[in-house]
């Protein structure tokens, strides 16, 4: 197949430009969703849009399309997109290079005069993080008819609303029902995105085709045992639930990692410790479980383990234990039609690639629900992202950029 290329300094230069917007002093970006920062990053991108004879308009929770009005081409778009919102000190590229290689495959294809039989439209989304309304993802959920009406009432820390931030941009949160849309709709969805894990850079590999997006199962678990004095109480005689949720959390990176599951990770990261006195045997512990997998059998059999395991030490220490699942978000397998095509291209154009799942969350999980679903990965510097150190060099940037435009081509042509 002939190739095409984006334009690498202006990609480049976008990149530098949208992370002037919302920079912080140590070099990271801080860019909220729906507040001034991210309108700012918005209304730059149709800025550029428009230079480029592309049109924009936002919808109700506030996801910008982009695309080109005299496209002759109808029927279901090609969706490519990412977000711009950040989470607290984040970094240049998480979600900022998926928009912009978005973008410019766009320009590139105008300019190019690609003849296409269907539409492209770029879909910047809005609050991908959740660093300002705690669920996330709400631009890509709303799109596939998954936010509650109740959701609009979610306030951020300063107690504005979900829909009163909406109205504050002048949109009207009472449309929530018309961003949905139904499968058919939307031909293909495909997302160029930096990894945020150290897979790619660590085997020295260029390009991901991302073969799913893994589901995450979390639970909040309590270990009840006996506070008490802690100069008193002989050693056998404690119900000591530290001691015995100390051996639960080693058990999960036992479990985990004998079980096989080369791409399963289990994880306890919240721990609370009550009374939490220097002289008290520890009554209490409050810990989280989270473990995730491409597959939801996986996550059903380590989570089985886990909380076997969990049964047998409180049975042996003597303390009560109970859990709770919190949340359950299941595994979003990609399309094999799609990753093959990112593969060719990638292939086309003497990149190197892997397959690979993706262990974060993205939007294209909810994209997924409603069509053939696509992901491109590039390399993240030793794996950093959601700091300031985050960084993808810029050769991979452009790399990422001229998968995702020659993706776009086979799927619209
Ligand atoms: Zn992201």
């Amino acid at each position: 197949m002939t190739v095409l290329h984006i334009r690498r300094e202006r990609l480049l230069e976008s990149i530098r430009e949208l992370s002037c917007i919302g920079a912080t002093s140590n070099g990271g970006v801080t860019r909220f969703a729906l507040t001034g920062e991210d309108r700012q990053a918005r209304e730059w991108l149709q800025a550029r849009a428009k230079a480029h004879d592309l049109d924009s308009h936002f919808d109700a929770v506030g996801n910008l399309f982009v695309y080109c009005r005299a496209d002759a081409a109808g029927g279901p778009p090609v969706l490519v997109g990412s977000h711009v919102d950040t989470v607290p000190d984040g970094g240049r590229y998480d979600g900022a290079l998926g928009v912009l290689a978005g973008l410019e495959s766009l320009i590139s294809l105008q300019e190019s005069k690609a003849q296409l039989s269907r539409p492209v439209w770029l879909a910047v989304w809005t609050e991908e993080e959740g660093s300002r309304f705690r669920n996330g993802l709400i631009g890509s959920r709303a799109f596939i008819g998954e936010v509650a009406p109740t959701e609009l009432d979610d306030a951020d820390a300063q107690g504005i609303t979900l829909a009163s931030a909406l109205r504050n941009w002048e949109l009207e949160p009472a449309q929530l029902t018309e961003v949905a849309r139904e499968p058919g709709q939307v031909h293909a969805y495909v997302e160029l995105h930096i990894e945020q894990g150290a897979k790619l850079d660590a085997a020295g590999l260029q390009v991901g085709v991302v073969t799913g997006i893994v589901g995450i199962r979390r639970y909040d678990v309590s270990v009840k045992g006996q506070a008490n004095h802690a100069g008193t109480t002989p050693m056998h005689l404690r119900q000591d639930a530290l001691v015995a949720a100390a051996q639960m959390v080693q058990s999960v990176e036992q479990l985990v990692k004998a079980s096989g599951h080369a791409d399963a990770v289990g994880t306890v990261g919240k721990l609370s410790v009550q009374p939490g006195g220097v002289n008290v045997v520890p009554g209490q512990v409050d810990f989280s479980l989270e473990v995730r997998d491409l597959e939801t059998s996986v996550m059903d059999e380590l989570v089985e383990r886990i909380l076997s395991k969990f049964r047998e030490i409180a049975y042996t220490r003597n303390v009560q234990l109970c859990w709770e699942l919190t949340s359950d978000v299941k595994p979003a397998p990609l399309s094999r039609e799609i990753r093959q095509t990112i593969a060719e291209v990638a292939s086309d154009l003497g990149y190197s690639w892997q397959d690979m799942p993706s262990g974060a969350g993205h939007d294209a999980q909810h994209l997924a629900c409603i069509c053939p679903t696509g992901m491109i990965f590039v390399p993240s510097k030793d794996g950093i992202s959601h700091s300031p150190h985050e960084f993808t060099a810029d050769d991979d940037c452009v790399r990422g950029a001229n998968v995702l435009l020659n993706t776009i081509v086979q799927l619209a042509k």
